[in-house]
């Protein structure tokens, strides 16, 4: 029996630490806080293939291990639509498992076949929104780059008054309310998420993308974490993970847009106590 205690010492020591609090038992506050939001989550990419082009929608990689962006985003998106869904909402996903929206595209990276499909892939999603007739969307990213040190939270959201477009260029209407909801939504989601994954948070600010630029209803891109932090990344391939940054924008949504009482403000109830600079 003696030899037992040193096997068990061992076993112990072996065992990561446990840095971040379990989440598994979080569950949406009760009395469908949500109840009347149609929301759209748009875990961005999908079919993305480890260092090939083809079915190649876009996206980063991990620097630690074969996982890529889009199973991040997908990830976390499905443990969203989980939450949300709970509290009341009503979920438009625009993928549940990992593929490409738009058309296979073989054409060379660059080419305009390419640019069209890679266009086009991104448009779907913008519609999947807009013919659902959504409240909110709410696209999922992971972000890459800045050297090996650079992690943080951050959202964008699309103001038209930040945006220079090209002579002929044509984009979305967006109204005054729409825009100030999108970044109210976008530092609401970035507060939250960076208390739950307790890693530091870029203000939300307008970001010329896509799917939040040719989206008129109020939208956010949240670029959740970075994959190319080591301890990030490798935090990211567990599932505990994607929960918890899943917990942080729904939180988020929720401090936007969830009732306040019981009896239950609807969503034009909402108000906003802060004001937020871009
Ligand atoms: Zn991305």
């Amino acid at each position: 029996m003696r030899a037992v205690f040193p096997l068990v010492l061992a076993l112990v020591a072996a065992l990561p630490a446990q840095v971040h609090p379990p989440n598994l038992l979080y569950t949406a506050p009760p009395g469908e806080p949500l109840a009347g939001l149609r929301i759209c989550v748009d875990p961005g990419h999908g079919g993305q293939i480890w260092g090939a082009t083809r079915g190649y929608t876009g996206g980063t990689r991990s620097s630690v291990s074969s996982q890529t962006e889009s199973d991040a985003n997908l990830r976390v998106g499905l443990f969203l639509w989980d939450l949300l869904t709970q509290a009341g909402a009503e979920v438009v996903m625009t993928r549940t498992f990992e593929t490409r929206l738009s058309e296979d595209c073989f054409a060379a990276p660059g080419s305009d076949e390419y640019v069209a499909n890679r266009r086009e892939e991104l448009n779907i999603r913008v519609r999947v929104a807009e013919t659902n007739d959504c409240d909110l969307f709410v696209a999922i990213h992971h972000n890459a780059g800045g050297g090996p040190g650079a992690n943080h939270s951050t959202a964008y959201y699309f103001d038209p008054a930040l945006y220079e477009p090209d002579p002929d260029e044509t984009f979305a209407e967006h109204s005054p309310e729409s825009v100030t909801t999108s970044r109210e939504l976008a530092q609401a989601i970035v507060d939250a998420l960076g208390e739950r994954l307790g890693i530091e948070t870029r203000d939300a600010r307008h970001g010329n993308y896509h799917v939040v630029r040719e989206t008129s209803l109020p939208s956010v891109l949240v670029e959740c974490a970075f994959m190319t932090h080591a301890e990030q990344a490798e935090w990211m391939e567990d599932l505990a993970y994607s929960r918890l940054a899943a917990i942080g924008i729904f939180e988020g949504i929720l401090d936007q847009f969830g009732q306040t009482t019981m009896e239950g403000p609807s969503v034009e109830g909402t108000e906003s106590t802060e004001e937020v600079t871009p």
